[in-house]
C-alpha cells in the first residue's frame, strides 16, 4: 500500500474563480492555444483525404474574405489603400501553393492528424524558423505568417469544434481561455466541466456554463504549466478550486459532497410546482434566461413561468452564414411553442464585445474598446436589414404563443422610437405578405444595462412597454469593470451603491409610468440578493433555470413588508461593507 502511494503523483490543489456550481470529477483533456485554441486527434486514415480538403475549403473561404476586405480598402485615403491592398495580396499568396500550405496538407497526410493542428504546428515551425534568423525583414513576416494561420483556422472551426464531439464522456476541458461561442458547441453528455486560466465570473463563458449546468472554474493562474493531458481531475465550482491528481482521501471527501448535492437537488427539485409566493402573500415571477433551444427543457423542468431574456445572438455562432428570416422563425417557433403558453422575451441581437460571431466578422470590426463598440442595438441599427430579418422572424414566431421583444444596449429613447418604427415596417410588410404572424403589436422593452439609460429611465419609460434591468453590463459600466476580467473580478460589486441608485431609480421610473421591470442580469439568480430586489419594487426575475428552485426557497422564506423596509436601510447607505452586511444580516434571520 505504503510503495504504491508513494509512485501516485503527489496531489496538486489550484484556485481560481468557482463561477459554476457543483462537482464534476474527470479526465483532463488540454486544449492548445496560442493562435485560437486548437486540439490535436487522429482523424483516422480513411478520413485523411477529407480532412486535406477541409483545409482547402477553408482556404478557399479565407481567400473570399481577403477579396472583401480589398474592396473594403476603397474607401481608404490612397496610401493606406495601397499599402493594405499589397499585405492582402501577400496574405492571398501565402494562400496559393505556399511552404505553408504545402506544409499543413504533408502534416496530415504524413502524421494523419486534423488540419487545425497541422496549421497551428506548421506555423509554429516557420515563425520559429523565421525568428531564429537574425533579419528585420523576416522578424516582420512573422506576424503575417501568425495572421494568416489564425485566418484559415477560424473558417476551419467555424465548423463544430471536432475536438469536442471526440471527447470521451466525463471529461474536464482544461484551457487558456474559451469564448462563448466555444462554450456553445461543449456537449455536457461529454464534458463534465471546464477550467480556464482567464476569464471572469460574469463573462458569456460563464454565463453558458451556468446555464448548462457545467461546474466551472475560470481564472486559475498557472493551470496550464500544471495540467496533464489524462490525469484526473476535480472540479469544484462552489469553492472555485481545481484538484490535480486527487488523493484517495480528497476523492472520498469529494464524492461525499457530490452526494449531499444531490440530496439537496432532490429536496429542491419538490418546489417545482409551488409558487414563488412570500409568507405575506407577495408574489414574484421567477423566469429563465435561455441561449438555446435545448435550453427549453431545463426551463420548463425548474418551473420557469416564462423566459425573461432569449439571448439570440448564440443563435447565430459558430456558422459561416448568417441564418435567414426561414429559420430564424423555426429556432425561435421552437422555443416560443416548448414554453407552452408561457411568455417568451425575445432579446435582438447582443453581438459584439466578447460575443463574436464569425458571420458578422465583415461589419463588425473590432475597435480597441469592443465593449463600447458597435455592437447590440448600435449594430441593429447600423444594419436595419439585419434588425428587419430579425423581427420578422419574431413578429412570425409570436403567432404560437406569448412573445415580448427586448432591445440590449439602449442609451438613449431615440434607439428606441427608431425600432418601434422598423418595427411597424416589418408588421406591414408581413401583412401585405399575408404571413402568419402575432396577433397584436408585442410589448417593446428596453434593456437598462447602460448607465444613461437608467439616468434617463422617465424619458425611456414613455417609449417602451416594459424594463429588464441587466446588471452584468450595468455594473461593467457604472463601475468601469471589464466583466471577463478575473485581474479586477474582485472590484465587481453588485452592492456599490452607484449600482443599487441606478436599479432604484429605474424601478421608479417604471412604477412611474406603470410599466413592469424585471431584472435578467446574474444578481437575479443569487438567493442572497432575492430580498433586496424584491424589497425594491422588482417582481419579475430572470435567471439561468438551475438557479430557480434555490431563487424560490429564499423568496418563499421571506417576508415582503420586512425585506422592503430593510431595502430602503440599505438604499439609505453609502458604504459598500454596510450595505453587505445589512443584507446578510437580514438573509441570516431567514
Ligand atoms: C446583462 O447585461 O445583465 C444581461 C442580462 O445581458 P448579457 O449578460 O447578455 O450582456
Ligand atoms: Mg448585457
Amino acid at each position: 500500500m505504503s510503495t504504491k502511494r508513494k509512485k501516485a503523483p503527489k496531489q496538486i490543489v489550484l484556485d481560481g474563480v468557482g463561477v459554476s456550481s457543483g462537482i464534476a470529477v474527470g479526465e483532463a483533456h488540454l486544449m492548445e492555444t496560442g493562435i485560437g485554441q486548437v486540439s490535436e486527434y487522429l482523424v483516422g486514415e480513411d478520413a485523411i483525404e477529407s480532412e486535406v480538403a477541409r483545409f482547402q475549403l477553408a482556404l478557399v473561404k479565407a481567400h473570399k474574405q481577403l477579396d472583401k476586405l480589398k474592396l473594403k480598402t476603397r474607401g481608404l485615403p490612397e496610401t493606406a489603400a495601397e499599402e493594405l491592398t499589397l499585405l492582402l495580396d501577400a496574405h492571398g499568396a501565402m494562400l496559393g501553393s505556399s511552404r505553408m500550405t504545402r506544409g499543413v496538407e504533408r502534416q496530415i497526410r504524413e502524421r494523419g492528424i486534423n488540419a487545425e493542428a497541422a496549421v497551428q504546428g506548421v506555423v509554429r515551425e516557420i515563425a520559429q524558423g523565421f525568428a531564429a534568423v537574425k533579419d528585420a525583414y523576416l522578424a516582420a513576416r512573422v506576424q503575417e505568417v501568425r495572421d494568416i494561420g489564425s485566418r484559415i483556422l477560424r473558417h476551419l472551426t467555424d465548423t463544430p469544434f471536432q475536438a469536442f464531439s471526440m471527447l470521451r464522456p466525463g471529461t474536464v476541458l482544461i484551457a487558456d481561455e474559451l469564448s462563448p461561442a466555444d462554450t456553445v458547441l461543449m456537449d455536457p453528455e461529454r464534458v463534465s466541466a471546464f477550467v480556464t486560466v482567464l476569464g471572469g465570473a460574469e463573462s458569456h463563458t460563464a454565463i453558458m456554463a451556468r446555464s448548462m449546468g457545467l461546474p466551472a472554474v475560470l481564472g486559475a493562474p498557472g493551470l496550464l504549466g500544471k495540467a496533464r493531458a489524462g490525469q484526473t481531475v476535480i472540479v469544484d465550482g462552489d469553492a472555485g478550486r481545481i484538484v490535480l491528481d486527487p488523493s484517495e482521501e480528497t476523492l472520498a471527501e469529494y464524492k461525499r459532497k457530490a452526494e449531499a448535492r444531490r440530496r439537496l437537488g432532490r429536496q429542491l427539485a419538490r418546489l417545482r410546482s409551488l409558487p414563488a409566493a412570500t409568507r405575506d402573500g407577495g408574489r414574484a415571477v421567477l423566469q429563465a434566461n435561455i441561449e438555446m433551444p435545448r435550453d427549453v427543457e431545463a426551463a420548463n423542468r425548474a418551473g420557469a413561468e416564462g423566459v425573461g431574456l432569449l439571448r439570440t445572438e448564440f443563435l447565430f455562432m459558430n456558422r459561416e452564414e448568417l441564418p435567414n428570416e426561414e429559420e430564424q422563425y423555426a429556432l425561435l417557433r421552437g422555443i416560443v411553442e416548448g414554453m407552452e403558453g408561457r411568455p417568451v422575451t425575445i432579446r435582438t441581437l447582443d453581438v459584439g464585445g466578447e460575443k463574436l460571431i464569425a458571420a458578422l466578422g465583415d461589419v463588425i470590426v473590432e475597435g480597441a474598446n469592443p465593449a463600447l463598440g458597435l455592437r447590440a442595438i448600435r449594430l441593429s441599427l447600423k444594419e436595419p436589414g439585419l434588425l428587419e430579418t430579425q423581427l420578422a422572424a419574431i413578429l412570425r414566431a409570436g403567432a404560437h404563443g406569448p412573445i415580448r421583444i427586448l432591445l440590449p444596449m439602449i442609451s438613449s429613447a431615440s434607439q428606441v422610437r427608431q425600432v418601434r418604427k422598423i418595427l411597424k415596417r416589418v408588421w406591414t410588410r408581413l401583412k401585405r405578405r399575408k404571413a402568419r404572424m402575432v396577433a397584436e403589436m408585442p410589448p417593446l422593452g428596453a434593456m437598462i444595462e447602460v448607465p444613461a439609460a437608467a439616468l434617463t429611465a422617465d424619458a425611456l419609460a414613455r417609449e417602451c412597454d416594459f424594463f429588464a434591468i441587466g446588471t452584468n453590463d450595468l455594473i461593467q459600466y457604472a463601475l468601469a469593470i471589464d466583466r471577463g476580467d478575473e485581474q479586477v473580478a474582485h472590484l465587481y460589486n453588485p452592492l456599490h451603491p452607484a449600482v443599487l441608485r441606478l436599479m432604484q431609480d429605474t424601478v421608479g421610473a417604471a412604477q412611474r409610468a406603470g410599466i413592469p421591470t424585471s431584472i435578467c442580469g446574474e444578481m437575479a439568480g443569487n438567493p442572497r440578493f432575492a430580498p433586496l430586489l424584491l424589497g425594491m419594487g422588482v417582481r419579475e426575475l430572470s435567471m439561468t433555470s438551475h438557479s430557480i428552485p434555490r431563487v424560490k426557497q429564499r423568496v418563499r422564506a421571506l417576508d415582503l413588508g420586512a425585506a422592503t423596509r430593510r431595502a430602503q436601510a440599505i438604499l439609505d447607505q453609502a458604504d459598500e461593507g454596510r450595505i453587505s452586511a445589512l443584507l446578510d444580516d437580514f438573509n441570516e434571520g431567514l
